[in-house]
């Protein structure tokens, strides 16, 4: 295909204004996929995506479109992982396009995600085209968001194309402007091959499928191909396009969009944003820029039964076959037995496999206190990465500890204004802007990680009625008054409650965990003393009371079922507990005693 017909593009919005609707529109109203074969939100491949609203792997779809102007083109779409999580996967697809629409619910407005994701946009030099959507609900105001578009964002909105992926009204106008209003892709088919890794995944029947983006050269099938930065040599076996479904094509040259596979084993192979070029005629420089994502939140994951232990370890090995970006390495914790430690790129991340892997493996499990990762500076001049509070160093070889810092940008309506404010202080929070987008305020915070990853965003949806959007990008490392907090069961350490903690907050944090576990945990024959330690020295006690009664005793001994019934649930519950010396746990109080309100 000439350079002149391609046009290449990504749609950037925030969660639930209409990303996967009109991605449907558009490969619907151009024939890409026969109308039988068409179903919702084709594009989000994974139930659980489809459940949660988030596209979490990018995907991508070719479609051939003829023009008003006689010509038939071919619209290359590169669907976004659309959380802050996936910061860096977004910011190498919107590098391999050229353009993006920007799509505001007409109804709601400019939103935190729809900020994030559009500076993305702006920062890889995009043509952007703003589409209201959801004009067909009477609350749709388009003049004013246009306005807003251009307050917040600063880019010209009274060209943009006003629709209803629901009705299909306005879409033929959104195939226009992506032919008339993005610009083509540039390239030299005569040069070396040069391609962008953009996406990998992995599929049952073909292996590793790998997402590239031409830039300069061609790539055929058959092709001996090398990774730049691994070194990884591999023989192209098949090449296709995504139409969604593979269709096997020839070859891809400049400004093309493709998919291919080369027996690669692992999805760990190939690195997003890695560069690939022919083995024998290698082009002269990488694609700049490249740098591996790297786990920012770690918690540990321990089956509930010890027997499930392999089962687990199964079940990460087969998500990591799918998901280079989350690690694992085994765990053991003297209060949980075996397990993992994993590494996520975020909170959101660290939902998504921990659901999968419950849901997927119906596995039962406990997940330790998700903690960030701290800079140990030791005496002695060198620095340990900390990614479990109980490793933590003597503190007599410590100098100081630093933690990751955010910038979290949250969008409220003015009458919640003040309830986030008081949120965002008691986080350790520094408001560095304040601005308002029309009658809402866009309030910008310099934040600790550590204080996001429990609860931040829990508690921000409920003290606003879930008219907050949030999002927040890694800042740096800084030095702060930081401890390690344990918790003591029945006078015993339970390493899977250890956490961080800013000394100021230690007392505060460590009476509300020991207030959480009295209720959580379930009474016992004797009396429990729970306590928050900070190196051996008790700043929080509560104690458990002891239980006397046998639970059947009220059952007087006659109804035979309903004493069946009783004991059953004893056990059901019982399985969901884990011995702690002499004390029972239920496994929901690891998250729940964490989670501050
Ligand atoms: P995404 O999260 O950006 O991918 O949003 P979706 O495409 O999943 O849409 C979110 C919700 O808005 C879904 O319930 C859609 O049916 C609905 N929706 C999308 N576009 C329109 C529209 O133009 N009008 C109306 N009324 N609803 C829409
Ligand atoms: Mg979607």
């Amino acid at each position: 295909t000439e350079l002149k017909n391609i046009r290449n593009f990504s749609i950037v919005a925030h969660i639930d204004h209409g990303k996967s609707t009109l991605a449907d529109r558009l490969i619907q109203l151009t024939g890409t996929v026969a109308e039988r074969d068409m179903k919702q939100q084709l594009l989000d491949a994974m139930d659980i995506e489809r459940e949660r609203g988030i596209t979490i792997k990018a995907n991508s779809v070719r479609i051939e479109y003829p023009a008003k102007d006689g010509q038939t083109y071919i619209l290359n779409l590169i669907d976004t992982p659309g959380h802050v999580d996936f910061a860096y996967e977004v910011s190498r697809s919107m590098q391999a396009v050229e353009g993006s629409l920007l799509v505001v619910d007409a109804t709601q407005g400019v939103e935190a995600q729809t900020l994030a994701n559009v500076y993305q946009a702006i920062d890889a030099d995009h043509e952007i085209v703003p589409v209201l959507n959801k004009i067909d609900l009477p609350a749709a105001e388009p003049e004013r968001v246009k306005e807003q578009i251009e307050d917040v964002i600063g880019i010209d909105a009274s060209e943009a194309v006003e629709i209803s992926a629901k009705t299909g009204l306005g879409i033929p106008d959104v195939l226009e402007a992506i032919v008339h209003r993005l610009p083509a892709p540039t390239g030299d088919a005569a040069a070396p091959l040069k391609a962008m890794l953009v996406d990998s995944w992995y599929d049952p029947y073909l292996g590793v499928v790998v997402m590239i983006r031409v830039i300069d050269g061609v790539v055929k099938k058959g092709d001996q191909i090398k990774m730049m930065q691994t070194g990884a040599t591999y023989k192209i076996d098949k090449l296709s396009v995504l139409k969604p479904q593979m269709v096997d094509i020839a070859e891809l040259g400049p400004g093309e969009i493709g998919v291919f596979t080369a027996s690669i084993k692992q999805v760990r192979d190939t690195k997003v944003g890695d560069t690939i070029t022919h083995e024998k005629k290698p082009c002269d420089k990488p694609l700049p820029g490249f740098k591996p994502s790297i786990p920012v939140v770690f918690c540990g994951l321990f089956p509930v039964d010890a027997n499930d232990f392999d089962d687990l370890r199964d079940a990460i090995e087969k998500l990591q076959l799918n998901d280079a970006s989350f690690s694992s390495e085994m765990e053991t914790s003297a209060a949980l037995g075996f397990g993992f430690r994993c590494g996520f790129l975020g909170l959101l991340h660290l939902e998504v496999i921990r659901d999968r892997l419950e849901r997927e493996y119906d596995l039962d499990l406990i997940t330790t206190a998700p903690s960030v990762v701290y800079h140990i500076h030791m005496k002695d001049g060198t620095m340990q990465e900390l990614h479990n509070p109980a490793d933590m160093p003597d503190l007599t070889y410590v100098d100081h500890i630093e933690e990751p810092r955010i910038k979290a940008t949250i969008l409220v309506p003015d009458e919640y204004l003040g309830d986030v404010l008081k949120l965002c202080q008691d986080r350790r929070g520094i408001q560095l802007d304040l601005t308002y987008a029309g009658p809402r305020a866009m309030v910008v915070y310099d934040l600790p990680l550590n204080e996001v990853v429990f609860d931040f965003y829990d508690r921000l949806k409920s003290v606003t009625k879930g008219y907050a959007s949030f999002d927040y990008q890694f800042t740096e490392y800084r030095e702060d008054n930081l401890v390690k907090m344990q918790i003591l069961v029945n006078d015993e350490p339970v390493d899977a409650l250890s956490m961080m903690v800013h000394r100021d907050r230690a007392e505060q944090r460590g009476r509300a965990m020991c207030e959480k576990l009295k209720e959580l945990i379930p009474r016992h024959m004797f009396k429990i003393p729970i306590q928050a330690a900070i190196g051996g020295k008790v700043i929080a006690r509560e104690t458990l009371s002891a239980l006397r009664k046998d639970v059947t005793a009220k059952c007087y001994g006659g109804d035979a079922t309903r004493k069946k019934k009783l004991l059953e649930k004893q056990k059901a519950g019982k399985k969901k507990m884990r011995q702690f010396g002499k004390v029972e746990i239920p496994q929901e109080a690891f998250i729940s005693a964490l989670k501050m309100d």
